[in-house]
């Protein structure tokens, strides 16, 4: 992200963003209500558009097409196309609660990216047995609990293969004794090189998994570094106030 700034009426929200995420990485993003998170990951794919500045992911530009020197918005379709490359995991799951968890994971391979159904579910199901739910193909979003229901939205995420993944505070819905089997497959992706940002105030998981951690406050990325460097040691007032209250 180079630059990235973003209003809302006469709201600054993200105010000059500039954001590296190396692949393989896992991203921690802390900070208050308000500061400007879930707006920052929802122009990484384009979900809201920036005022400003740009972001690309793997070496292409979001949104837009560079023709000269003007940048053009991309139509509709191709904003798809590239989304199925960025998957979005949210806090409230966001399943189709009118298809079995199967249908969910398969939906997208098979009307985005044309995969043959067949083998859609193939993959479909070795998702569900990466995130603990093989024997709940069947069931419907409603059947499953909190932490099942996010575990395959996770899995759905997955069966694009994006090159990058975005969790929206994806533990915040759960009740607590469901926050750790949620965690316990995000640790897994991190252990196996999947690109991730997570918005999350889940300390102890920022601590343990992440490779970088930025903090941000009112739509500024106070600091970044490796755990060890914001979490022990934060340079920032605003950094310390805020763990402060969170730890
Ligand atoms: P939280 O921790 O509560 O999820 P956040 O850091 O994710 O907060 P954002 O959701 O990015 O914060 O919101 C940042 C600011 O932008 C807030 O003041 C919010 O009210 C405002 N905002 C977000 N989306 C919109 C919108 N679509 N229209 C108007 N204002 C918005
Ligand atoms: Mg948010």
């Amino acid at each position: 992200m180079r630059s990235v700034r973003k209003s809302f009426g006469a709201l600054e929200v993200l105010r000059g963003i500039d954001l590296d995420v190396r692949p393989g990485e896992v991203t921690v993003i802390l900070g208050p209500s308000g500061s400007g998170k879930s707006t920052l990951l929802r122009t990484i794919n384009h979900l809201e558009k920036v005022d400003s500045g740009s972001i690309s992911v793997d070496g292409t530009l979001v949104g837009y097409r560079r023709s000269g020197d003007k940048l053009y918005e991309l139509r509709e379709r191709e904003i798809l196309k590239q989304r199925t490359r960025i998957g979005f995991v949210f806090q409230n799951f966001h399943l189709f609660p009118h298809l079995t968890v199967l249908e969910n994971i398969v939906e997208a391979p098979v009307s985005a990216l044309k995969r043959p159904r067949k083998e859609a579910e193939a993959a479909a199901l070795a998702l569900l047995e990466r995130v603990g739910l093989a024997d709940k193909a069947k069931a419907y979003p409603k059947q499953l609990s909190g932490g099942q229901q996010q575990r395959v939205a996770i899995a759905r995420a997955l069966a694009l293969e994006p090159s990058l993944l975005l969790f929206d505070e994806p533990t915040s819905a759960l009740d607590p004794e469901l926050v750790g089997e949620v965690l316990d497959v995000i640790k897994d992706l991190a252990a196996s090189g999947t690109t991730m940002i997570v918005v999350t105030h889940e300390i102890g998981f920022a601590r343990e998994v992440a490779d970088t951690v930025v903090f941000m406050d009112e739509g500024r990325i106070v600091e970044q570094g490796t755990p060890a460097e914001v979490l022990e040691a934060p340079q920032h007032e605003r950094t310390r106030a805020f763990l402060s209250k969170v730890l």
